[in-house]
């Protein structure tokens, strides 16, 4: 349930009884009443307290009413709270002359109390209307966090507060890692359901005076006033950690998003201004990316003074190196590990080790013909191998049957992708390869499965498997009796183009072909193997 907030008005009138009877209209209208009768202490409340409304009479003994209004309204911290003079002068210049001051309305007395509360009633329903239009101002639509406008608005307020007061803020800017490749395989939608997520961790995750906002697309800012330099850069990693740690389901999927973040601290100490320290947090997130993504990177890290910056990054390279060694090292072994057990599993069914290899053999070819990234390369090879993994949750007569299977059998057979997926995603070290093998069986026409994508929605990585796998059993003889020979199998999937495959795909697989026909495994598969 939303608690209406409780709106107050101030009273300002050296008459006790009329203060005594606005007391009680207002509090039957569900209003908090502050009264005064004193109208320097009135001012005084106004600015400490911030009432919504004003109630100012204008015959005063030391300051008359329209003094105290102009005064109100040359203070930045009070010119927005509306006022309403209740006055027994009731002349219209007198009526005129309140409202040119800025009052909202011009009520005489003696009052009705009927009329008194409609007018009160339609200035609360202004301050309202104000409310949700500012807020509406302020707010990104996606994520309901603060915008950037806003943002930038209390940055200013933070930095002003911090030269003139001391102390400091900090900012961090966060920028979600790869996140083209979200909505390139799970679609828009999907990217925006992460974005909303992320903006959700960040936000729950912070102190009330902080303020995290949306900066742009998929790039999130955070304030914090009074942070030192040491703690904000443990916060931000903090931060980091958390949205690392978090899964999403997304079509029935755990997948995770890293961010990287650059941190900057202002200590009121020098005149910069908000872009300026946009640009500093800026410079360290590009850093932060440049260093490998995933990371917090500091701006005092990236010391202007050439020597010390010189020094801290032959150690923070030497550092990286090995650690990026030791990661890929790790990587290697736990690679060598599940090949190994994936065959073992596949020791009852021969062809399932041979054609993973072969698969790895083709796709390497079709990476290079394609001319790849070289990381895209060794994660198809790895996904090459390790794709048909979940084929053990189809029983071996499934598996092995010859004859057309039956929907049920169908549908299981169609879990494998999956299932592979699942069996690798707790590892943490194959993302990308999970993603690649989970859409190995999506086809170009988005007829294929789990997720129906289509065409360039499929990752390229999926794309090239699909290829390779198909021509890898065309031309080998377990699956295929007799096997095709490379050029028919070759021209078989052309025929698939568009429907099936990618027809660049094919395009690679043709002059692949041309460049290794002699040493494709191609010899090896005229063997005949005898199934299991
Ligand atoms: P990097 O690790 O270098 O940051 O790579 P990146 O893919 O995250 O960065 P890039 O700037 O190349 O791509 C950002 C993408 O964010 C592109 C854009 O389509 C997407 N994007 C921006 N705003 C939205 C949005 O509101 N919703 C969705 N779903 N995507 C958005
Ligand atoms: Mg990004
Ligand atoms: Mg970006």
């Amino acid at each position: 349930m939303k608690i209406k907030k409780q709106r107050k008005v101030l009273v300002i009138d050296d008459s006790q009884t009329n203060l005594i009877l606005l007391k009680a209209h207002l509090n039957s209208m569900g209003l908090v009443a502050i009264l005064t009768e004193n109208p320097a202490e009135g001012m005084q409340i106004a600015t400490e307290q911030r009432p919504d409304i004003i109630l100012l009479d204008v015959m005063m003994p030391d300051i008359d009413g329209f003094e105290i209004c102009r005064r109100l309204k040359a203070d930045v911290r009070t010119s927005s709270i509306p006022v309403i003079f209740v006055s027994a002068k009731d002349q219209s210049e007198d009526k005129i002359f309140g409202l040119k001051l800025g009052a909202i309305d011009y009520v005489t007395k003696p009052f009705n109390k009927g009329e008194l509360q409609v007018r009160i009633g339609i200035v609360l329903q202004m301050i309202e209307l104000q409310e949700r239009l500012l807020l509406l101002a302020n707010t990104d639509e996606l994520t309901g966090l603060s915008n950037r406008r806003h943002f930038f608005e209390i940055l200013e307020r933070e930095i002003l507060q911090a030269k003139i007061r001391g102390g400091s803020v900090a900012i961090m800017m966060f920028d979600i890692d790869h996140f083209k490749n979200i909505n390139d395989t799970y679609g828009h939608l999907c990217g925006d359901k992460v974005l909303q997520q992320v903006g959700k961790i960040l936000h729950e995750n912070i102190y009330p005076l902080d303020l995290a906002a949306r900066y742009g697309g998929e790039e999130f800012v955070i304030l914090m006033p009074g942070m030192p330099v040491d703690i904000a850069g443990q916060r931000a990693e903090k931060l980091r950690q958390i949205v690392d740690e978090y899964r999403w389901e997304i079509a029935n999927k755990p997948i995770s998003v890293t961010c990287s973040v650059g941190v900057t601290v202002f200590d009121g100490s020098d005149n910069t201004d908000p872009y300026e320290l946009i640009r500093r947090a800026d410079d360290a997130l590009y850093a932060a990316k440049h260093r490998g993504r995933n990371c917090v990177i500091l701006f005092d890290q990236l010391d202007p003074n050439e020597q010390v910056q010189e020094h801290q990054n032959e150690d923070f390279h030497e550092l990286q190196t090995k650690i990026s060694s030791l990661a890929s090292r790790i990587k290697v072994q736990t690679i060598g590990t599940i090949t190994a057990f994936a065959k073992a599993i596949a020791a009852k069914d021969h062809y399932l080790a041979r054609h993973a290899e072969n698969v790895k053999t083709y796709v390497t070819s079709i990476a290079k013909k394609m001319e790849v990234s070289h990381a895209l390369t060794e994660q198809l090879q790895v996904a090459a191998v390790l794709h048909d993994l979940g084929k053990i949750v189809i029983p071996n007569d499934i598996l092995h049957k010859t004859t057309a299977l039956t929907d049920e059998e169908y549908k299981l057979v169609q879990r494998h992708p999956i299932a592979s997926a699942e069996i690798l995603a707790p590892v943490g070290l194959f993302g990308q390869e999970v993603v690649i093998i989970r859409h190995h069986h999506e086809n170009f026409d988005g007829t294929g499965y789990p997720n129906g994508l289509v065409g360039k929605n499929i990752p390229i990585g999926s794309r090239i498997i699909a290829v390779a796998d198909a021509f890898d059993v065309m031309t080998s003889n377990y699956w295929s009796d007799p096997p095709k020979t490379p050029q028919e199998a070759i021209a078989e999937i052309a025929k698939l183009a568009n429907t099936k495959f990618d027809p660049e795909v094919i395009d690679a697989l043709k002059s692949a072909y041309l460049e290794h026909q002699n040493d494709w495994p191609l010899a090896q598969n005229a063997v005949a193997q005898t199934p299991a």
